[in-house]
């Protein structure tokens, strides 16, 4: 079975090593020096490029990484071809890109989220006064894609009011906003997978998306996470579902867009129960690098299910035991113009059982070098969170490039006590 897969980064290249481990023959589009079966010629959202090369190489279905292929409408582009595609069409990835559009659709569906006001960029002084009504603590939300700098959480009434001039400077011309209630809580991730009758939901995640240990310090593309969550039980997962992801499928079902793809819940344990705080249209990344390599079933198949409409007939077994992702990333990331080209070391000298993704290496002068942030995500299996967290430490300090950085506290957030 030949797939064509788009990205670029670890997320992408696990998503390769399960394809391929389940059976299939993966070209991935652009890919990195790392991930084999790599097109860096063919970019991800070159969607004629990416026709002919399905034509020429008897691929007849693609599989997506990142948003930005699916908000450009690749689903859209091959509609009504014999090439399909796995993810939402264009108007389904709106549920990631607009944080007004999807707060709208989470209320039409009765999906349990944070209440929100919506305003225009005119309307700062009525906006202030609803943040000063809840004493400053509101999380302000920029309606579109801000990569990661759109989003002010706020403890105080000055805060709030930073948050909202800073907002209007960053912003030129007419544009909109939530303000939403602050939540408390510790966060964690489902990820589904959906034709939009049956969903099916892959183990419960956590990310650490802060740069530094005990979660402090600037927001990140995701330095690390594991699965499962231990203090995600059962009941927690069942009002996840009554109250989160079965209110999300009827909406799904009944809202005139065509998706079939991951979905992914950003959520939020509160003292009133789980809260959806954001819809991903995707895998998240790193969340796919340990919730891939812990699927016992076959991906492969479960993306025929989407597709063919019979999800409904399928079940998703996980493996035994912890997985632990930890993110190998470059002194002065996440701010831009830190250097890159060093030349990483160690990688031979790993353990076996280790799972090793490139997010962002090259080849220069018959070396593999650093060519981005997040370099890599080295992962491990163990019986134990502990185990788990163990191996994935021991074989990070195995490799090594210059000015390497990685947070030491992956799997290590103090077990909160739950209300409910
Ligand atoms: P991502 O980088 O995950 O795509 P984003 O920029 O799209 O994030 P959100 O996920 O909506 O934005 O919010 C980012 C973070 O802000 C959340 O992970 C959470 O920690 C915090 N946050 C968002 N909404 C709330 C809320 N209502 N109450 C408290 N914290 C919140």
């Amino acid at each position: 079975k030949n797939i064509v897969l788009l990205g670029s980064g670890a997320r992408e290249h696990a998503l390769a090593c399960k394809l391929t481990r389940d059976g299939g023959t993966v070209h991935v589009l652009p890919g990195n020096a790392g991930i084999p079966g790599s097109n860096p010629s063919i970019s991800a959202t070159d969607f004629p490029a990416i026709q002919q090369f399905c034509e020429a190489n008897d691929v007849k279905l693609i599989v997506v990484g990142p948003e930005a292929p699916l908000a450009a409408g690749v689903v859209d582009f091959f509609a009504g071809s014999d090439i399909k595609v796995f993810g939402p069409d264009k108007q389904g990835a709106i549920l990631e890109s607009s944080k007004i559009w999807s707060k709208e659709f989470m209320r039409r569906h009765g999906v349990a989220t944070a209440q929100a006001w919506q305003y225009r960029s005119d309307q700062m002084e009525e906006a202030q006064a609803k943040a000063t009504e809840l004493g400053g603590h509101v999380v302000v939300k920029y309606d579109g894609l801000a990569a990661g700098k759109g989003v002010y959480v706020c403890s105080s009434v000055e805060e709030a009011e930073e948050a909202l001039r800073d907002l209007q400077a960053q912003h030129t011309g007419w544009f909109s906003f939530l303000l939403e209630e602050k939540l408390t809580g510790p966060e964690i991730s489902i990820i589904g997978i959906t034709d939009s009758v049956a969903i099916r939901l892959l183990a419960p995640s956590q990310d650490h998306k802060q740069l530094l240990a005990g979660d402090l310090g600037p927001n990140t593309g995701g330095m690390g996470a594991y699965c499962p969550v231990p203090f995600a039980d059962d009941n927690v997962l069942a009002a996840i579902r009554t109250n989160i992801v079965d209110p999300t499928l009827r909406g799904l079902q009944n809202e005139p867009f065509d998706f079939k793809g991951f979905i992914y819940f950003g959520i939020m344990l509160t003292p009133n129960g789980p809260k959806l705080l954001e819809y991903n249209v995707r895998l998240g990344d790193p969340e796919a690098e340990v919730l891939l390599p812990a699927m016992a079933s076959s991906l492969l198949e479960l993306i025929e299910a989407t597709l063919d409409g019979t999800l409904n007939q399928t079940v998703v077994r996980q493996k035994p035991g912890y997985f632990v992702g930890v993110v190998l990333a470059s002194g002065g990331y996440p701010a831009s113009g830190f250097p890159t080209g060093f030349t990483i070391k160690g990688l031979n000298e790993l353990h076996p059982a280790t799972l090793v993704y490139h997010g962002a290496t090259r080849h220069q002068d018959g070396q593999l070098v650093t060519n981005g942030g997040r370099v890599m995500v080295l992962a491990a299996h163990g019986t134990s969170l502990e185990a788990a967290i163990q191996h994935v430490y021991d074989e990070c300090a195995v490799v090594s490039f210059q000015d390497m950085y990685y947070r030491t506290d992956i799997g290590r957030r103090p077990t909160p006590s739950l209300a409910n």
